[in-house]
């Protein structure tokens, strides 16, 4: 049965919270043991999948379909297990799970409160899978002391004390601020929150405090003394360059062995770090740079685009260059000439993204693409967009569109190349939808097959002919459309295994323009790049190579 480490947060926001979780998860691996990692969030949405980019960042797809947390999207890159749909709850989930529970009468007539209902609902939920791993790390979204957050916490109070002795321990997250005048780091506000979470009757075990710098003997004694902990429980997590080097630097900050010493293992297995040890080499030692451009909509926010961030980075580690991605709003092509943005880029990636803002500026940055032959990356709307500009530019269709947009319009009036899709396959299962349906996790959602066409360039990308990738649209290129488009050089080169719907298409004679209807970017780690952001990123630095 599994041992359960709860991670919560105080003092402010954004310290780092899953970063930290999917860094002890890493670790925990290094020492040989099995891992899974959870998110449990206290918002009324029922998931992120209908939330704005531009408010919560990127929503992280799993392979069973769910849209999750941005957090998973961590969890994955750091220990390389994928998420499930039982990785990610919401008090929106939890609610409307009791609520449908009620409305069918399971609970017999009895009145419905937060304790016990509630809780049992978030407890049943920490418990699935339990016998499969060692540890099952669970993250608690947001900040002690939020009126949400109070179920949760409770919850996992409840759940510590069914549990036999020694099989639960809590992890505080904090914040020490340093206050220049007086050359201090304060410990005053990780003693509130630590006081907030007993109130609630719950005692860390291990204080993880975020700092610019390293934490003195002095405070981390007084943390030790006034949080209740002991003094080699109080884990400095110093600011670091990339968050790659979290693992190494927990390690030897001690978070890992703290971990091993709470739950009473000993003698504690050696960890093997050989895998963070290269990656942070690969992070370091690199050897010149490459620039890309993202052209997207939801620039101002870069968790908007988290995964494919963090995708580029892999693809440079994978080159030993360093990637230096730049956001540039689409929109602008719609006025200026793309050429004087996109001049001096190495490669273009245009990613995913809902709704028409922006996306003839998309399109004009797929064809200032193909025409100078610069590397290009179009992911989902980023392939839809290059199927349209080469519908336009290079097979005279003129008022070709995506249904997306041009949805109410005279059907006479555009040739809908991308069309809302109605009907697929799902393994052996058939799935429809109607325009009506709810927005929420309608979509064609999570994995799919695909097959390569032989000696296509996405089948030496991939070295394989068959794949499986992420997928999150409800809108489709037209199969209908692929013998007048091979026909000017887009090859159809990546199909569904029923042959009816287009996953990749990319243009014969560039160098380098693949265009897929999915999300690779979820699948990439630092250990293990996805091979078509370090072959994008190949084709990148030779193309620096070249100016
Ligand atoms: N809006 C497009 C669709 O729904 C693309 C989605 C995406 O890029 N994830 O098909």
């Amino acid at each position: 049965m599994a041992r359960f480490i709860f991670i919560t947060g105080g003092v402010v926001s954004s310290l780092g919270k899953g970063l930290a979780s999917a860094a002890l998860g890493a670790l925990l691996q290094a020492r040989g043991y099995t891992v899974r990692l959870r998110k449990l969030d206290p918002y009324l949405n029922v998931d992120p999948g209908t939330m704005s980019p531009f408010e919560h960042g990127e929503v992280f797809v799993t392979d069973d379909g769910a849209e999750t947390d941005l957090d998973l999207g961590h969890y994955e890159r750091f220990t390389g297990v994928a998420a499930r749909a039982t990785d990610s709850i919401s008090s929106g989930r939890v609610y409307s799970n009791v609520l449908e529970k009620e409305r069918r009468g399971d609970y017999l007539g009895k009145t419905i409160q937060v304790i016990p209902h509630v809780t049992n609902e978030i407890k049943d939920f920490i418990r699935i899978g339990e016998d499969e791993v060692d540890f099952m790390l669970c993250e608690i979204g947001g900040t002690v002391g939020d009126i949400e957050g109070l179920p949760f916490f409770e919850a996992i109070r409840q759940f510590s004390q069914e549990k036999p002795r020694g099989q639960c321990l809590f992890m505080h997250l904090t914040l020490l601020p340093y206050i220049k005048a007086s050359g201090e780091l304060k410990t005053k506000p990780t003693q509130h929150s630590v006081k907030e979470l007993r109130s609630i009757g719950l005692a860390p075990d291990i204080l993880v405090c975020r700092s610019e710098g390293p934490i003195p003997v002095k405070e981390r004694e007084k943390l030790a003394l006034f949080c209740n902990v002991r003094p080699d429980s109080v884990i400095a997590a110093q600011d670091l360059q990339s968050i790659y080097e979290a693992p190494l630097a927990y390690h030897r900050e001690g978070m890992d062995q703290a971990v091993l010493d709470a739950f009473g293992i000993s003698p504690a297995p050696k960890p093997n770090l050989a895998r963070w040890e290269d990656v942070v080499d690969r992070i370091h030692n690199t050897d010149g740079d490459v620039r890309v451009a993202i052209v997207g909509k939801y620039t101002q926010l870069e968790d908007a685009y988290k995964s494919i961030a963090e995708a580029l980075t892999h693809g440079g580690m994978a080159n030993r260059v360093k990637v230096r991605a730049e956001w540039i709003d689409s929109a602008i092509f719609e006025r200026e000439d793309p050429a004087a943005h996109l001049q001096g880029f190495n490669a273009i990636l245009v990613p995913g993204g809902f709704g028409e803002r922006g996306t003839e500026g998309k399109i004009k940055a797929a064809q200032f693409a193909r025409e100078k032959k610069v590397p290009y990356l179009g992911i989902c709307l980023g392939m839809q967009m290059a199927v349209i500009e080469a519908a336009r530019n290079t097979a005279d269709l003129s008022n070709a569109a995506s249904e997306e947009f041009a949805g109410d319009a005279d059907p006479q009036s555009f040739t809908p190349v991308v069309y809302h899709l109605k009907e697929w396959v799902q393994g052996n299962a058939k799935v429809t939808r109607k325009k009506t349906d709810d927005k929420g996790g309608t979509m064609r959602l999570g994995a799919y097959d695909a097959a390569l066409t032989a000696g296509s360039k996405v089948a030496d990308v991939y070295g394989a002919t068959a794949i499986e990738e992420r997928h999150r649209h409800r809108y489709e290129v037209d199969i209908e459309f692929r013998k007048q488009l091979e026909a000017k050089g887009l090859c159809f080169s990546g199909l569904s295994p029923d042959g009816r719907l287009p996953e990749i298409v990319e243009w014969s004679d560039h160098p380098w323009f693949i265009g897929v209807q999915f999300h690779p970017e979820l699948k990439s780690k630092p250990f293990d790049p996805h091979p078509l952001f370090a072959d994008f990123i190949r084709a990148a630095k030779e193309q620096s190579r070249l100016v």
